[in-house]
């Protein structure tokens, strides 16, 4: 990051301090920013370990991600901040034998098509539902606002088959969301943006298509699993990265901040900073106190978002026990085919180095908006929830080698229709408490590469603030 701002504190000798609260990804990227840009960032994170969500577990020659598993290269920023941490050798593009994906219909995994003739043959979608499609172009723009559900949207323009067999498994995949729930311009943003300026969204993908040379957006992980981005970005800010440090008040005194904490040897600690930016998910935000900060009792009601659970189960097994070829990035299940699980990856197939040599590996996504009772099971049932839907779905015929659990209450923040209300809240908070900037996933998206988006974009306002008069 080299803004104007940024150049003049780091030629400061008064360097500002600025309070990061929360060490996820969000929280991270901006102290790496900070740092960089000649700011002197604090990372409070209560947590025992940096990184938030992103977490590998590793056991023998088992490694598995017990949150998010990949991060999509679709943007410069994103390989240019991997590259600027020094992570570009260790980074692995997902396996060409992955591009293959799978959706569920008729109780069996079918690929989806790739190609303008696999998309003629393909068993997925109906011969109706494909001549469909062929009026999309002239169908009428939807509104501009973020009224419109996903499920609206799609249905509209491309018809049910294609919300069913295609929108709905992805919803489940990306957001473990409801299509019917979520705003297709917060959540889609991108989608909503292609009929709003092309008037379709064939017309649109085939413009930006040409425009670019192609698709883009490589997947991809490193050796040791995703876990790596947030332990090299704390190495590198070294002290300045506080573990168990939990964040109880924030407080505006004048042109300065003050954040009490607790843990990390000070119970009960205030400090001074010039700015204070906030990482942390939308819920935790609700529970936190902000002080002399108009408006901000208002904050509570980011407790209104919905996060619904979701388990996420690591499956080993000998290849011999499975029948599925395994040869894709995995299977999504959409909600009419009435199964009891979101979607699987195909792990050992994505990156090398999940299983032992003679055996494979699959992760499994249960619960979600769709069957939130089922992502809070206890291990046991969730172990036997999956074990009977893979082998009906892959033909899975033994009890798996290796297994491992997670189980996230709160997995994912749901973007429903209404959801600008919150994010005009944070806007309309930081016009009246300069100093104070809010972002992570429940304002700037959900993705990893949302993530590193947003911190950056924080690191930039916070420099810009400087230091207090
Ligand atoms: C199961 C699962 C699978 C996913 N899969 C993918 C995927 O494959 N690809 C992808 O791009 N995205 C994926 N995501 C989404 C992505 O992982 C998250 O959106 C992202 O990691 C959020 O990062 P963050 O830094 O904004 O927040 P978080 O990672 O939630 O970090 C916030 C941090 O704030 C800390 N904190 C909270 N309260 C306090 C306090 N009072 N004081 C101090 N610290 C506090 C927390 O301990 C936490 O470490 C997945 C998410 C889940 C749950």
């Amino acid at each position: 990051m080299t803004s104007p701002a940024a150049a003049r504190f780091s030629a400061s000798p008064f360097r500002a301090r600025v309070a990061v609260i929360g060490g996820g990804l969000t929280g991270l990227t901006a102290a790496w920013e900070l740092q960089r840009a000649g700011l002197a960032p604090v990372v409070f994170e209560s947590a025992p370990r940096v990184g938030g969500a992103i977490c590998a577990h590793r056991e023998g020659e088992w490694l598995h991600e017990l949150g998010p598993n990949s991060l999509l290269e679709g943007s410069a920023e994103v390989a240019t901040f991997i590259d600027a941490l020094g992570l570009g050798s260790r980074r692995l593009y997902a396996a060409p034998s992955a591009k293959k994906r799978y959706i569920v219909r008729g109780a069996a995994p079918v690929a989806m098509p790739d190609s303008p003739l696999s998309f003629v043959t393909t068993k997925l979608f109906s011969f109706g539902a494909k001549l469909g499609l062929v009026g999309e172009p002239w169908r009428a723009r939807g509104p501009a606002d973020g009224s419109e559900s996903v499920a609206d949207f799609v249905e509209r323009r491309l018809g049910r088959e294609f919300l069913d067999y295609a929108i709905n498994p992805f919803v489940g995949g990306v957001y473990a969301g409801d299509p019917r729930l979520l705003s297709v311009r917060e959540a889609f943003p991108k989608l909503h943006a292609l009929e709003q300026e092309h008037g379709s969204l064939l017309r649109g993908a085939w413009a930006k298509r040409n425009a670019s040379g192609g698709p883009k957006g490589r997947i991809f992980s490193f050796a040791g699993g995703l876990e790596e981005l947030p332990q090299t970005i704390a190495r590198d800010l070294g002290p300045a990265v506080r573990l168990k440090a939990v964040v109880r008040a924030i407080r505006r005194r004048g042109t300065v901040w003050e954040v009490e904490s607790e843990g990390a040897g000070a119970l009960g600690a205030i400090e001074t900073f010039s700015s204070v930016v906030v990482a942390m998910p939308g819920d935790a935000i609700a529970a936190l106190p902000f002080e002399n900060v108009p408006g901000a009792t208002q904050l509570g009601g980011l407790r209104e978002i919905a996060h619904p659970p979701v388990a996420s189960v690591f499956t080993g097994y000998r290849r011999e026990d499975v029948a599925h070829a395994l040869d894709g990035f995995g299977m999504l299940v959409p909600e009419v085919e009435r199964r009891q699980i979101l979607g699987t990856l195909f792990s050992s197939t994505l990156f090398p180095g999940r299983a032992p040599e003679g055996h494979v590996a699959i992760t499994t996504f249960v619960g979600g908006m769709r069957s939130p009772e089922l992502g809070r099971r206890d291990d046991a049932g969730l172990l036997a929830v999956v074990q009977s839907e893979l082998a009906h779905l892959l033909g899975v015929r033994a009890a798996p080698v290796y297994t491992h659990v997670r189980r996230w209450p709160r997995a994912i923040p749901q973007y429903t229709v209404g959801y600008e209300r919150y994010k005009a809240l944070y806007a309309q908070i930081e016009a009246t408490a300069p100093g104070l900037f809010f972002g992570g996933n429940s304002r700037d998206g959900i993705s990893l590469a949302n993530c590193i988006a947003s911190g950056r974009r924080l690191a930039l306002a916070a420099a810009a603030h400087g230091p207090a008069a």
